[in-house]
């Protein structure tokens, strides 16, 4: 199918012009999802079982939400031939797929990413540092890998920036690190700044090998590799 080809090209932004064919299929499809897929008892199921791909049910779009909807990433409303194509319908939480409303792409820079298409492979591509000043907060940016091209690396950072995912991050940063602070000190005083670094170390690799790039495995690393933060900046008031 056009779409999934488009897909795989990175070329949805392309589709617009021949879809959909004619008005009256349109209002059909969007009146089958309404309808449909939304409100049926069958076609529900359809719908949740496209919703529970999600892994761990967590939004791909943010990586943080639960994913308890479906969006349609190329929007209805100009797609509505799209309407109930599974590959254009991708879990998401909800204050993600608000955000994208009926967000329509220009050109390649403007795609948001595609979780079905877009491989961001293995390489840790979500970075994090420390401030190192009390209270300890932790900045995210976003490192593009070698492999990508200059396109590709221009619509991760996009798609870091339309969803907010800086101040995010950030802010569910801000609560784990003070959640966190007093097992740390603890950790310190018990076993000293190697090991306390080695336990950083070792709780990053978990969230790296289960989740990919995640905030927390981020966080991880960022305090693993702060000597500020294991030689006691958590203590610092
Ligand atoms: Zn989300």
């Amino acid at each position: 199918m056009l779409y999934i080809a488009a897909g795989h090209d990175g070329n949805l932004h392309n589709l617009s012009g021949d879809l959909p064919p004619t008005e009256s299929d349109g209002e059909y499809l969007i009146f089958a999802y309404d309808g449909g897929l939304v409100t049926s008892r069958a076609g529900r199921d359809i719908y949740d079982q496209i919703l529970v791909g999600a892994p761990f049910e967590r939004c791909p779009l943010c990586g943080r939400g639960i994913a308890t909807t479906l969006d349609h990433q190329l929007p209805k409303s100009e797609y509505p031939i799209l309407a109930i194509t599974p590959a254009n319908l991708v879990p998401a939480c909800s204050t993600c797929n608000q955000k994208k409303s009926s967000k329509d792409p220009a050109d390649a820079s403007e795609m948001l990413l595609h979780p079905y298409f877009d491989e961001l492979g293995t390489s840790r591509w979500l970075g994090a540092s420390i401030h190192e000043e009390s209270p300890a907060r932790a900045e995210y940016f976003v490192k593009p890998s070698d492999k990508w091209g200059a396109t590709f690396s221009e619509r991760v950072v996009r798609h870091f920036d339309f969803f907010g995912l800086r101040r995010q991050y950030a802010l569910a940063a801000a609560g784990k690190l003070a959640t966190d602070r007093l097992q740390h000190a603890g950790l310190l005083q018990r076993v000293g700044p190697d090991e306390l670094r080695l336990h950083l170390q070792e709780a990053a690799e978990g969230f790296w090998s289960t989740a990919g790039n995640t905030w927390e495995g981020a966080l991880c690393s960022a305090l693993a590799e702060s000597d500020w933060y294991v030689n006691g900046g958590m203590n610092e008031v």
